[in-house]
Formats: structure tokens, C-alpha cells, sequence
């Protein structure tokens, strides 16, 4: 497994390239590159039976190769087998394959079937010349491998063979077979299944997901996953940290400039925090809490914390709108006590960079603000005491770990504080965050009037219009959302500047601003203190608005295409507005007609605003096959396993991986190796 690519046959350079960057560097990455699909070509059809829009195997003699000059130059090709012909057309074809593909041969060939001009055909099918004394097709279904980046499945399926074939000659280790409750397969019988299933398999099964085999996999790649989770968390408590406490009774002073008390919920995650800060190991702790909870002024609480015992902290967001966000709350909050702040992300350049570097790196900055930046190699802190990392789920967990490399000094190691908005069920909890500790914020501040949500189709868009017109007229703001579902980021861009221009015309007595990703970082901010300041009554935007975004005033949403997107990302956008003391409203768009599904789960948004609630239920509606990305749930990529899909998997890795690690602690290692490989540094932080 650990052996390189490169030593395979048929891996010259340039494959090894294309390998490279399709993630595949060792035998082991080949070995769980896992089919998305598979073909059946076990079955040679006769070309007599073909009907339009299979997709088959077939063979014949070659019987005419010609190019023909039509309104595209193509390559035709005609097969027949003694029951029928078939034409093969290439709009793009070589001298070599012209030269190739002689009248007499027989060829094996598979695509998809199609009416053309002159009967049957198949554009640029797969196809291969049969010698005489030719194999059968092939005895096993054929995998089809995900993104190939300029690599043919067939060179990809030889060399997973290759490695199967050598994994079968000297079996790897099976470490957790003995361990599972139940009947599962044993690895090498799952690795294998999955990369040639038999002919009857079943394939529905395989493409959600949901073969025993796939689940075997995705067991022990979990376990893996807890283990490394676990692992750090056991020599992280090893690790020293400097204790931290608030010296100059800042905490009292900040909570008086507050224009709010904290919530009970918050003050008990404050003194969690506080308490862990005291302690001479480094916190991990995770704050977990609903979208609009409060938690961004607890971060500014523990930081004043570090700063109160001359430490720094650096508080790590995901996008350059949030940092600025943040950038403007903590100095707001801290400058008071002679606290400098200041700000980092990718786009901090030149002369302002390198001023800001100087000052973390001699102390004058307590806190820094900004995005993953904050660990580029040219920053360097003078006493990094704390990590904070907002909306957590847009990171990985390898990318929290690195900042906190960064941060030891002295043998110390900085305190963390995680803050997810994320609600996932208990078990699931366990599994992505166990390697920290959990508070959480189970309470919105009082006085938050709910968000009420309304469904409306697309075609009664003048009337909304109309509305938000008024709504701006009294004073108020409004997001209008459009996300482009499954389509490139240009798209998404094009569909957002079509709307702000639309909006822009029906609403000219107001001001329409447009907010976007490849927006740069000084327009964006251009735009967004211009709403701030409510020089801008309606922000058309992409879901870049998606986290962390806090304008009170702003209190309609309308989001576009809303049947087609997550109930969790919904979720988060409606999040934006009921900020404030106003009551506020959502409107979720979309294109009739609507689907009972689609129906069913929008109508849970209109019944609660509870994100644990949301969440389940959009588990339950979408069920197989679709499911939420595992970035949603805030954990290192997975290969195969997937937190939700897999969700009652769950109990029963908890329970293996404590196992593993109480009796066969030899083997978490190399378990770990094995999945989470080119991750090193999990062992040994
Ligand atoms: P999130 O948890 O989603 O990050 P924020 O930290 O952005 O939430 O807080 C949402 C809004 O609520 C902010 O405007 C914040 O100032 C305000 N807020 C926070 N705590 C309280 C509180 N205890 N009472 C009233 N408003 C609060
Ligand atoms: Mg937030």
C-alpha cells in the first residue's frame, strides 16, 4: 500500500503526473480510488437487438471505415455481427486510428446507442481491436472510476489491478474484522468487490452508496478518522499550555459596554472557556451553537482573556467579509482597554503586510484577525496563547492543526476555541469533533422574533418586488439571494449580475448593490459598508452571504431556486436576517411546479427555526442516495465513508475505535496510516 505509483507498469512520467494530480502518489491511493458507477460488459449483445439508448457491448467485423464530409468531418465506422450493423462515428479522430481500423478486423465496442442519420450508431465509442484468439468480455462488472484528469479508465482499471492483483499475493492486515459486531466482509474481500463486482451484483445498492462493502470500508475509515481524533486529543493532553487569566478584570469591563446581557446559555460557555484558559494544558474546545446564538462576542471575551495575560490570539475565519466583519466587532470591543487588533488575510499585501507581520511578530498586537492566511509562512507570532476558529465546518481539521504547530513555542502550546454553527446529531458529534471538548449554546437572545418564512413561486416575482420596495421605503434592508445549483461559479456570477440589473430597473427608487466571490477584497468591502451604513437598501448576492454575516437592519430575505438547495444551507442564509429587534421575514423562492418532496422540506423551514430539527429532518426527507457533504459537517475529507450516509454506522465505531485503543493500541497506528495517509503529523503532535 505504501509502495509508489510509479513503480507500476505502464507509469511513465507523464502518468504519473496525471496520477499526481488526481490525488493517486502510492499503491494504497489507487486502492481506494472507488468506482462512482459501474457498466455491465459482462454481455455481448448482437447487433440485431440494439434499441436506442442502451448502453452495450457489441462486436462485428469491420465492414466500412471512410471519412465523410458532411456538416462536420467524421470518422464513420460500420460493424456487423451477421444479425445487424451498427455505425461508429468520430468527430475526432487520428491518422494512426484512420490507419488502424482496416476493413476485416473485428472490434469489441462500448457506448452508448443512438439514431443517427443512417440507422444506428455510437459517437466515439470505447472500443478495441480482437485478435483471434481473444478473451471473453470481461467476467466482472466494469468500474468506473471518478475524475480522471486526462488518464483513460482503462489505464486506471489496469493499475488498480495491478495492486489488487498484489494485495491478494501478500494480503494486507485486516485490523478490525475481529472487532465488528455482525457479518462483514473481511477488507481484501470488500477492496476487491468493490473495484470488479460480480455480474449480479447489486448495483442500485452500490451506486447509493450502501453495499455492505462500501460500508465495511467506510467503518473502518471512520475508525480510523475517530482514532486520529482521539489520538490528538490524548496527547494534546500531554501538551502544556500557558494558563491564561483575566488579570485586568477585562471581562466585567467589556460586558458593560455591551449594549446586550449575556445570555445564561452564553455565560455558562463563557466560564467553560474561562475555566479551560486557566489550565496549564491547552483547551480544545468546541463551541457549538445555532446560527444567531451569540457566539462571535465570546470570542471576543476569550481573547480579551489572553490579551489580559499578554498572550496573543489569532481568530481564523473562512471568508475575507467575515474577517473584516469580525475585525470591526473585536475592535469595537477591545480597543477600549488598549487592545490592538489587527488584520490579515491573503489580499493584505505589500507595505500594510509587512506592517502588520512586524507587529505580531513583536508583540504590539494582542489579536489578529483573518482568514486561513494567518498561517502563511511569513507570520510569525510573538506569543500565540489562542486559537479561535470560526464557522469550523468550512475547515479542515488539518488546517486547525497546522495554526496550532504554529503557535508552540517554548514547549507550550496555544489554547483552541472551535465555533461551529453546524447541528448534527449527538453521535455524529462524537465521531467529527472527538477530539474536543463541547459547550453548547442551546439559546437565542431574548426578544428575537422569529423569522417568519413564506414559499412563493417565481412568477409572482413583480409583486415581491413590490414588497421589497416598501420594505426599504420604511426604512429596513433586504438580501436577495440567487445561488446557481450545480452550475460553475460563472454562472452563478452571470445569475447574479442578470439580477441586480433586473432589480436595479424595477426598484430605481432605491439603491441595489451586488455581492460576490470574485469580487475583490476593497470592493467587497466597498459594498458591504455601504448596506452597513444603509446607503444600499437591497443586496443582491451570491451565498458567499452564507456564514457569519451580522447586519441587523437587514430584515428580508429572498432566496432564489430555494427548492433545489440544502435545508442546512437554508438554514444558515434565513440566519442573516431576525438579527435585531425588528421582526423579519424570508422568502423562499421557486420555479413551479413544486415537488411533494421539495414542498415537504421547505415546509419544515416554515415550522421551525430549531437547526437540530432542520437538519434531521432534511436527513430524513432526502434520504438515499442524497446526502449532505461531509463539509457541512466540519470533518477532514472522507474517502468512502460519509458521516451522514453512514450515520448508524456510528455507535459501533465509537465503540471499536475505544477498543482498538484500550486493547490492540498497536494497531491504531497503522490504521491510521492507512487512511489518512500524507497526514503525518497526526501521530505526532
Ligand atoms: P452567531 O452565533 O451566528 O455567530 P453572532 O455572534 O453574529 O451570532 O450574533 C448575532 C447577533 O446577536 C449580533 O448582532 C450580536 O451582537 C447579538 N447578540 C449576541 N449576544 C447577544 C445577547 N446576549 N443579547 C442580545 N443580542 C446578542
Ligand atoms: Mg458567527
Amino acid at each position: 500500500m505504501e509502495r509508489s505509483a510509479a513503480s507500476l507498469r505502464g507509469v511513465g512520467p507523464k502518468t504519473a503526473e496525471r496520477l499526481t494530480r488526481l490525488g493517486v502518489q502510492k499503491w494504497g491511493d489507487l486502492a481506494f480510488l472507488f468506482p462512482i458507477r459501474y457498466e455491465d460488459r459482462t454481455q455481448v449483445r448482437v447487433l440485431g437487438s440494439l434499441s436506442p439508448g442502451e448502453k452495450v457491448l457489441v462486436e462485428g467485423v469491420l465492414e466500412l471505415a471512410e471519412v465523410a464530409f458532411g456538416r462536420r468531418r467524421s470518422f464513420l465506422c460500420r460493424i456487423a455481427d451477421g444479425t445487424g450493423a451498427l455505425t461508429l462515428r468520430f468527430f475526432y479522430f487520428s491518422r494512426v486510428q484512420q490507419k488502424n481500423l482496416k476493413k476485416g478486423i473485428r472490434l469489441r465496442c462500448y457506448g452508448e446507442v443512438r439514431v443517427g442519420p443512417t440507422g444506428l450508431e455510437m459517437i466515439h465509442p470505447e472500443y478495441r481491436i480482437l485478435s483471434l484468439s481473444e478473451n471473453p468480455p470481461s467476467l466482472t462488472l466494469t468500474p468506473i472510476y471518478p475524475a480522471t484528469h486526462g488518464l483513460y479508465q482503462q489505464k486506471l482499471r489496469d493499475l488498480v489491478q495491478q495492486v489488487l492483483d498484489a494485495l491478494l499475493n501478500n494480503p494486507p492486515a485486516d485490523y478490525v474484522s475481529s472487532l465488528l459486531c455482525g457479518n462483514w466482509p473481511s477488507f481484501l474481500e470488500a477492496l476487491i468487490f468493490l473495484h470488479g463486482p460480480p455480474p449480479d451484483a447489486d448495483v442500485a445498492t452500490l451506486v447509493n452508496g450502501r453495499h455492505s462493502c462500501q460500508k465495511r470500508m467506510a467503518l473502518e475509515e471512520l475508525i480510523a478518522q475517530r482514532l486520529s481524533l482521539r489520538q490528538l486529543k490524548i496527547s494534546a493532553s500531554k501538551d502544556r499550555a500557558e494558563p491564561l487569566e483575566d488579570q485586568h478584570c477585562w471581562l466585567q469591563a467589556i460586558q458593560k459596554l455591551l449594549p446586550f446581557h449575556l445570555t445564561k446559555a452564553q455565560s455558562l460557555a463563557l466560564e467553560d472557556i474561562v475555566n479551560d484558559l486557566n489550565r496549564p494544558v491547552p483547551m480544545l474546545r468546541l463551541l457549538h451553537g445555532d446560527v444567531g446564538s451569540g457566539k462571535t462576542v465570546l470570542a471576543v471575551l476569550a481573547s480579551a482573556v489572553a490579551a489580559s495575560s499578554f498572550c496573543q490570539s489569532a481568530v481564523m475565519v473562512p471568508t475575507e467579509l467575515l474577517a473584516e466583519q469580525h475585525f470591526s466587532n473585536f475592535r469595537r470591543w477591545l480597543e477600549p482597554l488598549g487592545v490592538n487588533v489587527a488584520y490579515l488575510t491573503g489580499s493584505t499585501t505589500g507595505k500594510v503586510r509587512k506592517e502588520v507581520l512586524t507587529s505580531i511578530a513583536n508583540g504590539k498586537v494582542q489579536v489578529v484577525v483573518g482568514t486561513h492566511a494567518l498561517f502563511s509562512e511569513d507570520v510569525r507570532f510573538y506569543k500565540l496563547g489562542l486559537i479561535i476558529v470560526d464557522e469550523q465546518h468550512r475547515f479542515g481539521v488539518d488546517q486547525r492543526l497546522q495554526l496550532r504547530l504554529k503557535g508552540i513555542s517554548r514547549g507550550l502550546c496555544p489554547h483552541q476555541l472551535v465555533m461551529s454553527a453546524t447541528p448534527i446529531p449527538r453521535t455524529l458529534a462524537m465521531t467529527a469533533y472527538a477530539d474536543l471538548d463541547c459547550s453548547v449554546i442551546a439559546e437565542l437572545p431574548a426578544g428575537r422574533k422569529p423569522v417568519r418564512t413564506v414559499v412563493v413561486p417565481d412568477n409572482r416575482r413583480d409583486q415581491l418586488v413590490q414588497r421589497v420596495i416598501q420594505h426599504c421605503k420604511e426604512g429596513q434592508q433586504a438580501y436577495w439571494v440567487c445561488p446557481i445549483i450545480e452550475e460553475s461559479d460563472t454562472m452563478e456570477l452571470q445569475a447574479a449580475e442578470d439580477l441586480e440589473q433586473d432589480l436595479t430597473e424595477g426598484m430605481f427608487e432605491l439603491s441595489v448593490g451586488l455581492l460576490h466571490g470574485k469580487m475583490k477584497v476593497v470592493e467587497k468591502e466597498r459594498v458591504m459598508r455601504a448596506f452597513k451604513e444603509k446607503k444600499v437598501d437591497v443586496l443582491v448576492a451570491t451565498t458567499i452571504v452564507e456564514v457569519g454575516v451580522d447586519i441587523p437592519n437587514a430584515t428580508l430575505m429572498v432566496v432564489e431556486n430555494s427548492d433545489r438547495m440544502g435545508l442546512g444551507q437554508l438554514h444558515q442564509l434565513r440566519g442573516r436576517v431576525g438579527r435585531g429587534d425588528d421582526a423579519s421575514s424570508c422568502v423562499l423562492l421557486y420555479k413551479p411546479p413544486l415537488s411533494n418532496i421539495a414542498r415537504e422540506r421547505l415546509q419544515v423551514l416554515r415550522e421551525t427555526s430549531d437547526g437540530f430539527r432542520i437538519a434531521e429532518k432534511d436527513l430524513e426527507l432526502r434520504g438515499a442516495g442524497e446526502v449532505l457533504g461531509t463539509r457541512q459537517a466540519g470533518i477532514v475529507e472522507l474517502t468512502i465513508a460519509d458521516l451522514v450516509r453512514n450515520a448508524d454506522l456510528l455507535p459501533m465505531v465509537i465503540k471499536v475505535s475505544e477498543e482498538l485503543l484500550e486493547v490492540f493500541p498497536d494497531r491504531v497506528d497503522p490504521l491510521i496510516e492507512r487512511w489518512i495517509s500524507g497526514r503525518s503529523q497526526y501521530g505526532s503532535v
